[in-house]
C-alpha cells in the first residue's frame, strides 16, 4: 500500500530535527510538521534564555549530522570543571576534565542556535520536507497506514509516525499511552546574567533544601543560570526588580563569582518527572520530551532524546535496508528496548539526588555532605561520574561512538 510519507515526525524541536537529519539522504520520504517556525536570526550579543548543557556524545552526534560547524560558528560555550555542593554544610565535589585527559566535560549551547542549525541542515536534504507551520490535529493508526488529520494540510498517511512533540505529546494522547509521574513541585527560572568574577569555564551547582541552582559558563564572560525552587518562590523571584533579584542571587549563590551585576530577562518551567509507559505502538514511536521528561539538574533531558533519536533512525535504517517493515511493531521494538531501560535509570538516578539533596533529615545530610566529601576524594569514581556525564555510558547508537576510548 502508497503511503504519502515513509516517516512522519510531529515535532520540529531539537530532537525531532536531528531524527529527521539522521534519516535524511536516505531513500526514505520524511515530513516534520512543526506548529513554530524556529529562531533564525538574532542580534549577535543577545543570549537565547533557554540554553541546555550538550554532552560530549550528543556533539559527536550533531557532528555526525553536520550540524555542529554552524552550531560552533552561530555561540557555542565550552565549559571544563564542575564545582558541586551542599547549602547545608561542607560537603563539595569538584570535577576536571583534566583528570580523564579531555579538554572539555561538555558545552552550554542555547537551544534556539541548536534549532537554527538543525534546521539549516535538514533543509538541505532532498528526502525531508520540513512543513511548518502545521499543526497535528488528529491521529489514526489502527490501519495498516498511520492516517494524520492536519490543520492546515488536510489528511496525509505515513507508515510510521515519530512523536518528537514535547512533554504534553498529542501523538501519545491520541495513541493512548498513558505516563507514569509527578510534579517534581518545583519550577525552573532561567535568564542570564554576569557576575564580578570571572565562571573560568567551570559549571557552578549548589543544592539548597528547595532545589538547585547553576550557574552554566557563557563564551560572553556571563553565565546561564537554572534555579529551581518551589513554584511559589519563583513566582516572588519572578515578581522582584532587577536589581532585588541580583541581591537574591548573590547570596544564594554565596558570592562564588562574587556579585551578580547584570541580569537578562527572567522565564521560569514547571518540572515534572514523567515516563511514557511504552515508546511505541502501532505505526508510531515515541522520542524525546514526548517519550520522558526528567529533572534538570543534571541537564540531561535532551541529551536522552538525541540518543532516542540516533537509535531510533539506527534501527529504522537498518530494518528498510533488510526489506523490513519500519513502522512494524517488532521493528520498533529494538528501539524501544535499546533506548527504555538507559532511560529509566537515568531518570531514577535524577530523582534519587532530588530526594537525596532536598531532605532536611539530618542523617540525609550528614550522608550526602559525606558522600560529596568522599567522591572528591575517589578519582576512579570520579571520572566514571565525568564520563556519564559526557554520556560516554550505556549501549551508544553509532551516530554517539566516539573515535578514541
Ligand atoms: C529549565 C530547564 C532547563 C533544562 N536544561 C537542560 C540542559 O541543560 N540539558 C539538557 O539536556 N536538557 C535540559 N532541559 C530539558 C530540555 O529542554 C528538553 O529535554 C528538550 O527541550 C526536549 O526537546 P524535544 O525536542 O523532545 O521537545 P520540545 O523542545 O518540547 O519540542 C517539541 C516540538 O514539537 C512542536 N509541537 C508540539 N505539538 C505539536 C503539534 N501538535 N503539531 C506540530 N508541532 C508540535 C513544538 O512546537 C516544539 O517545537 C531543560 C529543561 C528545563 C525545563
Amino acid at each position: 500500500m502508497n503511503a504519502d510519507y515513509d516517516v512522519v515526525i510531529i515535532g520540529g524541536g531539537m530532537v525531532g530535527n536531528t531524527l529527521a537529519c539522521a534519516l535524511g539522504g536516505s531513500d526514505l520520504k520524511v515530513a516534520i510538521i512543526e506548529a513554530r517556525p524556529a529562531e533564525i536570526e538574532w542580534p549577535p550579543e543577545s543570549i537565547g534564555m533557554r540554553v541546555s548543557a550538550i554532552t560530549a556524545a550528543s556533539q559527536q552526534i550533531f557532528t555526525a549530522l553536520g550540524a555542529w560547524d554552524a552550531m560552533s560558528a552561530m555561540r557555542i560555550s565550552p565549559f571544563r570543571e564542575m564545582r558541586v555542593w551542599d547549602a547545608e554544610g561542607n560537603g563539595a565535589v569538584h570535577f576536571d576534565s583534566a583528570e580523564i585527559g579531555q579538554d572539555k566535560l561538555g558545552h552550554i549551547i542555547e537551544n534556539r542556535v541548536i534549532q537554527a542549525a538543525l534546521t539549516q541542515r535538514v533543509t538541505a536534504f532532498d528526502n525531508v520536507e520540513l512543513r511548518c507551520p502545521e499543526q497535528l490535529e488528529d491521529l489514526d493508526t489502527s490501519g495498516a497506514l498511520a492516517q494524520l488529520q492536519l490543520k492546515e494540510g488536510g489528511t496525509i498517511s505515513a507508515r510510521l509516525v515519530v512523536g518528537a512533540d514535547g512533554a504534553n505529546s498529542r501523538v501519545r494522547q491520541h495513541a493512548g499511552i498513558e505516563t507514569d509521574g509527578w510534579p517534581y513541585h518545583q519550577s525552573g527560572v532561567v535568564t542570564t546574567i554576569h557576575t564580578e568574577l570571572p565562571h573560568q569555564e567551570t559549571a557552578w551547582q549548589r543544592f539548597m533544601p528547595n532545589g538547585p541552582l547553576a550557574f552554566l559558563p557563557l563564551n560572553n564572560g556571563g553565565c546561564s543560570i537554572v534555579w529551581s525552587t518551589t513554584p511559589e518562590h519563583a513566582d516572588e523571584l519572578l515578581a522582584l526588580s532587577d536589581e532585588e533579584f541580583l541581591i537574591a542571587l548573590s547570596h544564594a549563590s554565596e558570592h562564588r563569582l562574587g556579585n551578580v551585576i547584570e541580569v537578562g530577562q527572567r522565564g521560569a518551567f514547571p518540572l515534572n518527572r514523567q515516563h511514557a509507559n511504552t515508546y511505541i505502538g502501532n505505526h508510531l514511536a515515541l522520542i524525546g520530551d514526548a517519550a520522558h521528561t526528567i529533572h534538570p539538574l543534571a541537564g540531561q533531558g535532551v541529551n536522552l532524546g538525541l540518543l532516542d533519536a540516533a537509535a531510533l533512525a539506527e534501527v529504522l535504517l537498518d530494518a528498510h535496508a533488510k526489506g523490513k517493515a519500519i513502522g512494524a511493531t517488532h521493528i520498533l521494538r529494538r528501539y524501544e528496548r535499546w533506548r527504555k531501560g538507559d532511560n529509566l535509570i537515568m531518570m531514577t538516578a535524577m530523582d534519587g539526588f532530588k530526594k537525596l539533596f532536598g531532605s532536611e533529615a539530618l542523617s540525609l545530610k550528614w550522608l550526602r555532605n559525606e558522600g560529596l566529601s568522599i567522591t572528591d576524594k575517589l578519582p576512579v569514581l570520579k571520572n566514571q561520574i565525568m564520563l556519564h556525564a559526557m554520556g560516554y555510558k550505556g549501549d551508544l547508537p553509532a551516530l554517539a561512538r566516539y573515535a578514541a576510548a
